[in-house]
C-alpha cells in the first residue's frame, strides 16, 4: 500500500508518504509563532495548520514522487491533542479521501510515538516497554503488538516535557525550553544542586511538584544574588535535567523488573534529551537490556510515525468512517 499520513495534533504540521512499510519522507513545518508567547496558543496553532497543510502535503507527495491518484489510503492523527489543531488534519484528510475515493485511517498519536521504532532498524521485539515522554504525556507503555498497547504507569499531573519547558521559562529561556536546558546541561555540573522528588505509588509519576520547587529555589537564590541564573545557568540545567532523568529511569527500572522485560524503548520529544539517552544506555549495560532510541526527527511530532502506524492499520483493514471526529483525549 501507498499511504499519505498527516499529523496536526499540536504545533507541527507534518506529512509523510509510506510505501509497503517504508517511510519515504517526513515533511515538518514547525510553527514559530508560539515562541513570542512562551507556549503554544491553540487558536494560532489551528490557523497556522490551515496555512501550512496544503504546502506540506504537496511537498510530501512531490518529494516522494507519488501522484495522489496512486494513493491507497489517507491517514491522520485523530487524537490526543489540541482540538482545533486536530480538526484541520482530520478535515483535510476526509476531504482528500472523499475526492480520491480511498479509505481513511485514524491514528492515535501516542501509539504512533511508540511505532516510530519500526521506521528504521533495529526494531524492538514484542513484548517491549516504551517510556513515552513528551510535552503532554509521560507514560510507561507495555507494547504487546503493533496495535496492542497498555499504559502501566503514567503521570498523575504534568508531563516531563512540560516540566522542562516551564523550568526553562522560569529561567527566561524561550519556548520550547527542553532542548535549551539539554544544551546548557551538557556544559554543567549535575551534582551542584539537588532537588527532592514527589514519590507516586506503583509506576506512576508526578512532575508538578518539581515545578514549584524549582520556582522557589530560583526565587531564594536570586534574592541572595541577582545574577544567580546567568552565572550558574549550566549547573542549574545540568542538575535539573539529572533530577528529571533520574525520576524517569527509576520507574523504567521498576517496570522492567516487574514485567521481566529487557527490551526497553524511549519515544516522544523528551527522548531527544542527551542526558536521558546517556543514562539509559548506561543502565542498559548494567541490566543487560536491549535499548531502542529513535532518530531525532522521529522523537518530536512528525508524520513519519503516523505513516508507520497507518501501515499496520491498513494491513489489518482497520479503516475509519467519514463521520469520524477528532478527540482531544484518546486512550492508547
Ligand atoms: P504529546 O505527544 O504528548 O501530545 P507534544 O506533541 O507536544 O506532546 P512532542 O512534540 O513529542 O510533544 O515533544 C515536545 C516536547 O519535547 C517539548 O516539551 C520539548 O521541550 C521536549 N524536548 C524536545 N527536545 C528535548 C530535549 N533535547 N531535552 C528535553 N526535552 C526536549
Ligand atoms: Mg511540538
Ligand atoms: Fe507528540
Amino acid at each position: 500500500p501507498i499511504i499519505l499520513a498527516i499529523e496536526s495534533s499540536c504545533d507541527e504540521t507534518s506529512a509523510s508518504v509510506i510505501t509497503n512499510g517504508k517511510v519515504l519522507n517526513n515533511i515538518i513545518a514547525t510553527q514559530a509563532i508560539h515562541q513570542k508567547y512562551g507556549g503554544v496558543v491553540p487558536e494560532l496553532a489551528s490557523r497556522a495548520h490551515q496555512q501550512n497543510i496544503v504546502a506540506v502535503v504537496s511537498e510530501a507527495l512531490s518529494t516522494a514522487g507519488i501522484d495522489k491518484s496512486k494513493l491507497s489510503a489517507i491517514a491522520f492523527t485523530r487524537g490526543p491533542g489540541l482540538i482545533g489543531s486536530l480538526l484541520v488534519g482530520v478535515s483535510f484528510a476526509k476531504g482528500m479521501a472523499l475526492a480520491l475515493n480511498i479509505p481513511l485511517i485514524e491514528i492515535n498519536h501516542m501509539q504512533a510515538h511508540v511505532l516510530a521504532h519500526f521506521i528504521d532498524e533495529p526494531r524492538p521485539s514484542f513484548p517491549f516497554l516504551c517510556l513515552t515522554v513528551s510535552g503532554g504525556h509521560t507514560q510507561i507503555v507495555l507494547v504487546k503488538d503493533f496495535l496492542d498497547m497498555e499504559v502501566i504507569g503514567e503521570t498523575q499531573d504534568d508531563a516531563v516535557g512540560e516540566a522542562f519547558d516551564k523550568a526553562a521559562k522560569l529561567m527566561g529561556l524561550p519556548y520550547p525550553g527542553g532542548p535549551l536546558i539539554d544544551k546548557h546541561a551538557q556544559l554543567g555540573d549535575a551534582k551542584r544542586f539537588t532537588f527532592t522528588e514527589t514519590v507516586m505509588p506503583n509506576l506512576d509519576f508526578s512532575f508538578s511538584g518539581i515545578k514549584t520547587q524549582f520556582m522557589y529555589f530560583l526565587r531564594d537564590e536570586v534574592r541572595k544574588n541577582a545574577d544567580f541564573i546567568e552565572q550558574n545557568l549550566n549547573d542549574i540545567c545540568a542538575s535539573l535535567q539529572a533530577h528529571l532523568v533520574g525520576m524517569l529511569l527509576k520507574r523504567v527500572e521498576q517496570a522492567a523488573k516487574q514485567t521481566n522485560i529487557k527490551e526497553i524503548a524511549i519515544a516522544g520529544g523528551v527522548s531527544a534529551n542527551s542526558g536521558l539517552r546517556k543514562s539509559l544506555l548506561a543502565m542498559a549495560e548494567r541490566k543487560q537490556w536491549q535499548v531502542y532510541i529513535p532518530a531525532f526527527e522521529y522523537c518530536t511530532d512528525n508524520a513519519g510515525m503516523i505513516a508507520m502506524a497507518a501501515h499496520y492499520k491498513f494491513l489489518k483493514g482497520d479503516f475509519a468512517d467519514l463521520s469520524v471526529t477528532p478527540l482531544a483525549r484518546m486512550p492508547i
